[in-house]
């Protein structure tokens, strides 16, 4: 974890910050948190200096804190946060306080900004955007080892489910099954709420499991992942409940291709907005480009969602060592949709599947 800080200094000065003595970094979004400190209680922060770490939470929390994260000096932020994290870093001589913008609420921002005026040095705030964000893109070992894992339980998951799915079977009992067998194979949770959508349901991208039953001549989209040690999966997959049309088959093929063409093009040093481009191409070109209206991938590790995105906003180049799903849809309202969502680590020169479970067109 200390190491992890230690390139959280060394990003910011090659960012062009000067690393002093008197300047802090606060941290406030949970995954962060847990990212450099491996506390995992749901509440805190960490004031990070060049010196020394403070962990500042609340009395459910301090034992286990102490216990979690050793690097750190733990402080009980009692009734009056802001006052204690004052005391903290007044001790601590700070002039200038970065915060994460993209974590803070409006409302605690407020109350860092009026608490600051009454701390001893009123150290400067200065927001930061993504800075944690982007060093937890480029996965350790340790953590490719604990992603594999929960591809490997999404994975068994889905094997299993094959058995399951028949018409008649309503989407929430899939969804229970999915996440029922995940448990029992080890994952402390799932990823996010299972999607299972089907027949004109599966138009919607997230469209979570309802009391609809699968009928003939559905096309059925279930998305899912597994949470091993903290690290998540995330997999999609579409099937059609017999008998399928030609149309179906068609629309498949073409969502198949496109990310077929986009895990092609994967690897380090491309910027996601062009892997994007290569899959909305290709969906274009084949006539359904309007109806893929979603971006082609995200970062998966500690949150579900998180840098970097395989999105048209996204310029910056992909880091070797991320790891991102690939996940293109059409979604045709009032006829349904279909998805194709693997994970993949980020090499030079390439990518590695992580997901292995078979993609072709599955009529059950
Ligand atoms: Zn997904
Ligand atoms: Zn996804």
């Amino acid at each position: 974890m200390l190491k992890r800080i230690g390139r959280l200094w060394s990003y910011l000065e090659e960012k062009g910050c000067l690393i002093e003595e008197n300047l802090g970094f606060l941290v406030s979004d949970p995954a962060n948190r847990l990212y450099l400190s491996g506390f995992t209680g749901e509440s805190g922060y960490l004031l990070l200096t060049p010196q020394k770490n403070w962990l500042l939470t609340d009395g459910r929390f301090t034992e286990q804190a102490r216990e979690e994260a050793p690097g750190f000096e733990v402080v009980d932020l009692g009734r009056k946060p802001f006052e204690k994290m004052g005391e903290v870093v007044a001790r601590a001589g700070l002039r200038e306080l970065y915060f994460e913008e993209e974590a803070l609420t409006v409302s605690a921002y407020r109350r860092l900004e009026e608490a600051v005026k009454n701390w001893p040095q009123k150290p400067v705030l200065k927001p930061a955007s993504a800075v944690v964000e982007k060093l937890r893109a480029v996965k350790e070992p340790e953590e490719l080892g604990y992603i594999q894992q929960a591809v490997v339980i999404a994975e068994a998951a889905w094997e299993h489910i094959l058995e399951y799915l028949k018409p008649g079977v309503k989407e929430k009992d899939v969804a229970l099954e999915l996440e029922y067998f995940m448990r029992k194979r080890g994952a402390t949770a799932a990823s996010f709420p299972v999607i299972v959508a089907s027949g004109p349901r599966s138009a919607l991208p997230h469209g979570r499991a309802e009391d609809r039953k699968l009928k003939p001549g559905d096309l059925v989209v279930l998305d899912f992942g597994a949470v091993y040690h903290g690290y998540c999966s995330d997999l999609t997959r579409t099937v059609a409940v017999a008998p399928a049309t030609d149309e179906q088959r068609k629309i498949y093929k073409a969502v198949l291709k496109a990310q077929e063409e986009a895990l092609q093009a994967l690897r380090a040093g491309l910027p996601g907005r062009e892997i994007d481009a290569l899959a909305r191409r290709y969906l274009e070109e084949a006539g359904l480009g309007d109806y893929f209206s979603h971006s082609l991938g995200h970062g998966v590790g500690l949150s579900v969602h998180e840098k970097p995105t395989l999105s048209w906003r996204e310029e910056d180049p992909l880091p070797a060592r991320a790891v991102v799903t690939v996940e293109p849809g059409v979604y045709i309202p009032g006829w349904g949709g279909v998805r194709i969502e693997d994970m993949a680590v980020v090499e030079e020169g390439g990518c590695r599947l992580l997901t292995k479970i078979s993609k072709g067109f599955l009529e059950i």
